[in-house]
């Protein structure tokens, strides 16, 4: 099969390997969709730990698929069964296991991140996972491309479940990519009043405009001055960091309504993730600030079953597809930065796994 792997920094090829082989209590998922994350980027730009020559990774946490073999203890599934891939899965018995925060398990792993992900024909399913859930069966109301990207939809609602983005908050999302688009849909799917988006570019401004016609958009030069005419001198309820940018966090905490929350979205660089805070601020504004990584597998079956009640359309975020054998393509014109999502589809291939 053909499969995408990582063998160091820069050092992503196209390999043909044989189809995983799986237990008595495994599944193996073909693959449909899979679509390109940030955090692949930054994985083959930098390599990643555990990762070199003799141990490469199958790239891509963002998964939808059909069941295509089933071991014989295997229960609750059926062949074919279309389905989207949770990525994260814990030890099990750990507090955060236990409270189904399996993404927050120091144990923890992630297809795609510390095994064999979905840039590949096949992928095998562990016992573990499919224990916690991880494989999640979608109806036919979602098309394979939607469902792939499932996973940072579910990373979003992760932050605004952290942030409790309510019924009727102004919220304000700093950063236009493909994140940043997603927590606009969320909050409006949440019932928030005011949503603005910010982004240093016009063009994505543009563009997010055009799949989410109700934001307020806001250019980032002079925002605090535009939040505050634009919430007659209030500050927004909630604030939104969709930007690897210390600055734009320290910032953040100015825009602020009384009674505020704030959430970092994503982490910083390396090195430079120390921030300055003018700590009256937080004080006397009552604020919150808090932060969220990765997702759950409870937050995953939550966006697939809005999804399907169209409470969210994911369609529009999917700004190009390409074939799985294109994938040196695909990388290209998402490393550009002119989409929002890239997503790999994978074809009917004669061969049947053994
Ligand atoms: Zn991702
Ligand atoms: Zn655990």
């Amino acid at each position: 099969m053909l499969a995408v792997k990582l063998f160091g920094p820069e050092d992503i090829r196209l390999v043909e390997c044989e189809i995983p082989r799986i237990t008595a209590d495994e599944i193996l998922v073909k693959t449909t969709a899979a679509a390109i994350c940030g955090s692949d980027l930054r994985m083959i730009e930098n390599g990643y730990r555990g990762v070199d020559e003799t141990h490469p990774l199958t790239l891509g946490h963002e998964i939808s698929g059909i069941i295509a073999k089933m071991g014989e203890n295997v229960t609750g599934y059926r062949l074919n069964d279309r389905v989207t891939i949770a990525p994260n899965f814990g030890c099990g018995h750990c507090k955060n296991c236990r409270e189904g925060d399996y993404h927050l398990c120091e144990e923890y792993r992630a297809f795609g991140i510390n095994i064999d992900g979905g840039f590949a024909e096949y992928i095998r399913v562990p016992k573990e996972a499919l224990s916690q859930g991880n494989v999640i069966r979608l109806g036919d109301e979602i098309s394979a491309p939607e469902a792939a990207v499932m996973e940072p939809a579910a990373c979003v609602l992760n932050g605004q479940e952290r942030v409790e983005v309510e019924e009727g908050d102004n919220v304000l999302v700093i950063g236009a990519g493909p994140i940043g688009v997603l927590h606009v849909m969320l909050a409006k799917a949440r019932g928030a009043a005011d949503i603005y988006l910010s982004d240093l570019s016009a063009e994505r401004l543009k563009k997010s405009a055009q799949i989410a016609p109700y934001i307020i958009p806001l250019d980032a030069s002079g925002l605090e001055e535009a939040v505050m005419e634009k919430t007659r001198g209030k500050g927004v309820d909630v604030c939104i960091v969709a930007c690897a940018s210390g600055e734009i966090q320290e910032k953040s905490l100015g825009l602020m309504n009384t009674k505020g929350r704030v959430l970092f979205f994503g982490g910083l660089p390396q090195g430079k993730d120390l921030i300055r805070v003018h700590s009256n601020i937080l004080h006397y504004g009552e604020l919150k600030v808090c932060g969220s990584t990765r997702c759950s597998v409870r937050q995953c079956e939550s966006i697939v079953a809005m999804v399907k009640e169209g409470k969210l359309r994911l369609r529009g975020l999917i700004s190009r597809q390409f074939e799985g054998r294109e994938f040196m393509e695909a990388l290209k014109y998402a490393r550009s930065g002119r989409g929002l999502k890239t997503v790999l589809i994978f074809g009917n291939k004669e061969e049947e796994p053994t």
